[in-house]
């Protein structure tokens, strides 16, 4: 495994290496959900690239970047272990050099959701984004679920700005009592680890309920609040949208996605599930 700092440097490795070329973007902190990714792209491409860039313009906090948990040298290991070739670990410089002034916006799918909550975040996200395709140009790239608002918004900036590369999307990881693999949850104490677990349990319920008739996404919504704000959680949105679109809908007819956000303590969670 070859760990790469510039992009000249990985350039030059790309322009030799064997196809496909897999490239899976991280913030580093590794845990199982990567895991997912990293295995995914080893078992569909001949080189695989992990990226470990942790994008400050994506935090709306500066707190939350400078705290951002980092693992730096256990990162590193389980990328060898899950037979990464090259890992591009680039400093601030080299991606974002005090003359830079780019930025991406995915119209309507950024506005919305995690774009209220965190203005501009998915916009830095995109930028981020389009930059790793730019300097890695690799036939898959590979995103999970778990961020599926952010999944969405790469594959519509995809196809409209004609990216030759394949998005390939990986099911949440999940603990074993289901909550959702997220690198911020380290930060949860034992009680907010248990409240943290009500994201679940009111995703679980929707499909419930709507597995059992239900097409109301209201009585939906209003049912899962309740187990929301049992688990003492801040509900920060909750919405039932078109799987491909993020629309809201009212009337459930068809496969539909629940997004929900919420606050755990200082720590903010997200999760969806299909339903
Ligand atoms: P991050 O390091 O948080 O930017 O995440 C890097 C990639 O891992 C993104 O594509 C995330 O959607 C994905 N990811 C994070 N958590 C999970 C999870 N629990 N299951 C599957 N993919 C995940």
């Amino acid at each position: 495994m070859r760990l790469i700092k510039t992009v000249i440097e990985l350039r030059a490795i790309l322009s030799k290496a064997k196809g496909p070329v897999g490239l899976v973007p991280t913030m580093g902190a590794v845990h199982e959900g990567h895991i997912a990714l990293l295995k995914k792209a080893r078992s569909e491409c001949s080189t695989v690239i992990t990226s470990i860039f942790i994008n400050p313009h994506q935090f709306n906090i500066k707190d939350d970047y400078l705290n951002y948990p980092k693992s730096a040298s256990k990162d590193l290991e389980i990328m060898e272990t899950e037979g990464v070739d090259i890992v591009f670990k680039p400093e601030l410089e080299e991606i974002y050099p005090s003359s830079y002034t780019t930025t991406v916006k995915v119209k309507d799918l950024s506005d919305r959701f995690e774009g209220v909550s965190r203005p501009g975040h998915l916009d830095s996200v995109a930028t981020i984004v389009i930059k790793l395709l730019n300097i890695c140009q690799p036939d898959f790239v590979y995103f999970g679920q778990k961020d599926v608002q952010q999944l969405l918004m790469v594959k519509r900036m995809i196809t409209d700005l004609n990216i030759q590369t394949n998005l390939v999307s990986v099911g949440t990881v999940r603990d074993i009592d289901g909550l959702a693999l997220s690198s911020r949850n380290i930060y949860l104490n034992k009680l907010q680890r248990q409240s943290a677990l009500g994201l679940y349990c009111a995703l679980k319920l929707a499909s419930k309920l709507r597995i059992n008739g239900e097409q109301s996404a209201n009585s939906i919504k209003a049912e899962m609040e309740k187990v929301l704000i049992n688990h003492k959680l801040d509900i920060d949105y909750l919405a039932i949208c078109d799987p491909e679109t993020l629309d809201e809908i009212t009337y459930i007819d068809k496969t539909a996605i629940v997004l929900v956000a919420a606050h755990c303590g200082k720590t903010r969670l997200i999760d969806n599930l299909l339903i």
